[in-house]
């Protein structure tokens, strides 16, 4: 278990605030339930990326309270053409909700994504996106934010959905062979889930984006 060192956080926080995005230092997954609550407006339409940090908080389940419109994913039932509708209007949502596969030190979200829908809502849409994550997954830069996806994201999410991909199989990413690796550069599997790379730095709507930095470690 890494260390929780507050230090590393505030630095982060501060990054995150010069770069327009809002920051709040959650003690635990319960603490960071009462932010998430605070910040979502009874009524609002609410959806959220793929994302065990959400499942892990209990955000998941909180916004099936009933107080919100909830445009859930993973609602039973529902066909492969209805989750693709669902990703649609969640580009429209009020508030979105998502973790991220890293942030750095200077206050910038590292997103890896196959399908994209997280990323496209993270990036243009919802007017609220808040942003939950384990301290684990804070870095110095985006050099070590890529290393982060591609030994301790990627590899154990492609074990949880099931994709035939070469990290699966050894835990880090194929292109960590070559030795000057590129950001971009992975496998040729077509369950691939590292399309699109995204850096989230200075943000033209201030506090459009709101980060919740979580005292526990969590996610992949
Ligand atoms: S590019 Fe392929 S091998 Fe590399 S981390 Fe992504 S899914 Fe795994």
């Amino acid at each position: 278990m890494e260390k929780l060192d507050m230090t590393k956080i505030e630095k982060t926080m501060e990054a995150l605030r010069k770069n327009n995005m809002q920051a709040f230092f959650a003690e635990n997954k319960e603490k960071a339930k009462e932010i998430v609550s605070q910040l979502l407006p009874e009524g609002c339409t609410v959806s959220h990326g793929g994302s065990v940090t959400l499942s892990q908080t209990g955000i998941r389940d909180m916004l099936k309270s009933g107080k919100y419109n909830y445009l859930d994913r993973s609602a039973e039932g529902l066909t492969r053409a209805q989750v693709l509708e669902i990703y649609k209007k969640s580009l429209l949502a009020d508030v979105y909700l998502s973790s991220s596969n890293a942030v750095t030190e200077n206050g910038e979200l590292y997103n890896v994504d196959g399908n994209s829908n997280r990323v496209a809502a993270m990036l243009y849409g919802p007017d609220s996106v808040i942003v939950v994550v384990g301290y684990n997954k804070i870095v110095p830069d985006i050099k070590d934010a890529v290393k982060r996806v591609k030994t301790k994201a990627a590899p154990p999410n492609t074990v949880r959905l099931n994709c035939a991909t070469p990290c699966a199989k050894t835990g880090e990413c194929i292109s960590l062979k070559k030795e000057d690796s590129f950001a971009c550069d992975g496998c040729r599997s077509e369950q691939r889930i590292c399309c699109n790379f995204v850096v989230m730095a200075q943000q033209r709507i201030k506090d459009r984006i709101k980060v919740i930095i979580v005292g526990e470690e969590l996610g992949y």
